[in-house]
């Protein structure tokens, strides 16, 4: 038999065994199941699987290696760089493994590898207790934690994938391995950090913290050297139950801050405290003096409502091209950069977010997962994000000049998860003193590269 003939008796085998949907392009709801979150991928791929179990995730696998079509697999569809979405090619969707189970006794959490950041925190806060995330609810958890996962609760918790316990993964050659500290323990090294690389990942189970009630919200001030300089010298000494990332972005049109602000630059802290209600008062003395506040929403919210609180503001279907680097403390050169950039933000929903890597996160130690930049001050993104295609070009320039300005004040790699498509040449500089480890193991778990939509690192056998 032909090429076609083959491809096409592998697509019935798959049809016959999947629980879940399979769509193509001739069905109506075609169009929905291949959008994701990012506009800027606008992708056709032929067939999409909407997985409903883990034999769904297996039988995928089968099919994609015997047709040898490319494969994209999808968590949450927030991938910056698209990965979740692919050209004529297999997409495997985990969206409907969202499940999340709290055991409360064990304080630990087991979430199917498509949930949100929204799924995982309603379920934990159910119990109060919570783990670190990102900082919008849409997010996956699959993309973010594998990635390493920033968030508000780092520095006093660690990184996402430090609270990582488990992981049920799906090989490249359909194997389905529980991988944990004592199982299959270079693999789960390798998820905490390395990505999509090295299989499809059906469940996690993590680590939760008792979070009760949190004090947060966004402070905002005008965009001047001193507010960026204040903010670099105390975060580091505040209480590690202060969560706090420097943003720079456009006053956004909301009733807290002054019309005369809206769409002009500012810097805004946006704070997380989950320490005692008592300090409350200190914390907003700390905010109040890293400069002159415009506009402040600070409340005591319950944990998962902090993660929702920018998410009509960046809501499916914007364009975004970021690009991220890591970096000690922002030097006086590096916030002239900012600042110079700042003054010209292309656009309303675009953000610089500088996010502390120090506490908890720091102490990790250097070798413990593939995350690579446990020395790092800070890990920085620059986040061109808009509405209207035709200012693409405009978006991308600026992110690119940004990065290209900055990059002599880095430590020269960056968080993967903030990085654009035409970041591949940057890959191993992201994964340093690990990278040749994590080929190495490539090639053990996946010496065909199935796995390559992603920050790739191709399999190296040495
Ligand atoms: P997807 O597009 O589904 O996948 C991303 C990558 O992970 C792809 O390579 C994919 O193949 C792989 N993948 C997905 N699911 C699985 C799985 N189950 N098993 C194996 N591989 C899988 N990052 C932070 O650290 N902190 C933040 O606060 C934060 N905020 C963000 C806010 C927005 C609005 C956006 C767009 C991104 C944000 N990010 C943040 C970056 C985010 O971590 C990455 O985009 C991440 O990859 C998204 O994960 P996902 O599962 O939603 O994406």
């Amino acid at each position: 038999r032909g090429e076609p003939e083959r491809a096409e008796a592998a697509v019935r085998a798959l049809v016959s065994r999947l629980h879940g949907r399979l769509t193509r392009p001739d069905h109506p709801e075609y169009d929905a199941a291949r959008r994701v979150y990012n506009a800027q991928h606008d992708r056709h791929p032929a067939l999409i699987v909407q997985a409903a179990d883990t034999a769904d995730v297996t039988a995928t696998l089968e099919a994609a290696r015997s047709t040898g079509l490319a494969l994209a697999v999808r968590g949450g569809g927030h991938s910056v760089a698209g990965y979740g979405t692919c050209d004529d090619g297999l997409v495997l969707d985990l969206g409907d493994l969202n499940d999340c189970r709290v055991d409360p006794e064990a304080r630990t959490l087991r979430a199917g590898g498509g949930a949100t950041w929204a799924d995982l925190n309603r379920a934990a806060a159910a119990f109060g207790l919570a783990t670190p995330g990102g900082i919008v609810s849409t997010t996956g958890i699959a993309g973010l934690t594998l990635g390493g996962g920033l968030g508000y609760l780092n520095r006093r918790f660690g990184l996402a994938c430090d609270n990582l316990i488990a992981a049920d993964v799906v090989t490249a050659d359909g194997e389905c391995l529980t991988c944990r500290e004592d199982a299959h323990a270079e693999l789960f090294w390798a998820l905490r950090g390395g990505g999509g690389n090295f299989g499809v990942v059906t469940a996690f189970e993590y680590r939760l913290h008792e979070v009760p009630d949190i004090l947060g919200g966004p402070t905002f001030y005008p965009l001047d050297g001193e507010v960026i300089r204040r903010y670099r010298e105390r975060i580091c000494e505040a209480p590690e139950a202060l969560g706090a990332l420097l943003v720079i972005t456009p006053g956004p049109p909301l009733p807290f801050l002054p019309e005369a602000w809206h769409g002009r630059p500012m810097a805004a802290v946006l704070s997380c405290w989950s320490g005692p209600e008592q300090d409350d008062a200190r914390i907003g003395e700390w905010l109040a003096d890293l400069g002159e506040i415009q506009g402040q929403a600070l409340r005591r919210m319950p944990y998962p409502t902090i993660n929702t609180l920018f998410d009509e503001l960046l809501p499916p279907g914007l364009h975004h091209y970021w690009k991220g680097c890591f970096s000690g403390p922002p030097t006086d050169e590096a916030i002239a950069v900012h600042l110079d950039f700042g003054a010209r933000l292309p656009s309303a929903e675009t953000a610089t977010l500088l996010f502390p890597l120090d506490g908890a996160s720091g102490r990790v130690e250097a070798g413990a997962t593939a995350f690579a930049y446990r020395d790092a001050g800070f890990a920085t993104a620059l986040g061109p994000s808009w509405s209207d295609p035709a200012d693409s070009e405009r978006n991308i320039a600026w992110g690119r000049d940004y990065y290209r300005a900055l990059r002599p004040y880095t430590d020269g790699g960056g968080y993967v998860n903030f990085m654009a498509d035409d970041d591949g040449h940057r890959v191993a500089d992201n994964y340093r003193q690990h990278y040749d480890r994590l080929a190495r193991l490539k090639a053990r778990v996946d010496p065909g590269n199935l796995f390559r939509l992603n920050h790739n690192i191709p399999p190296v056998d040495r």
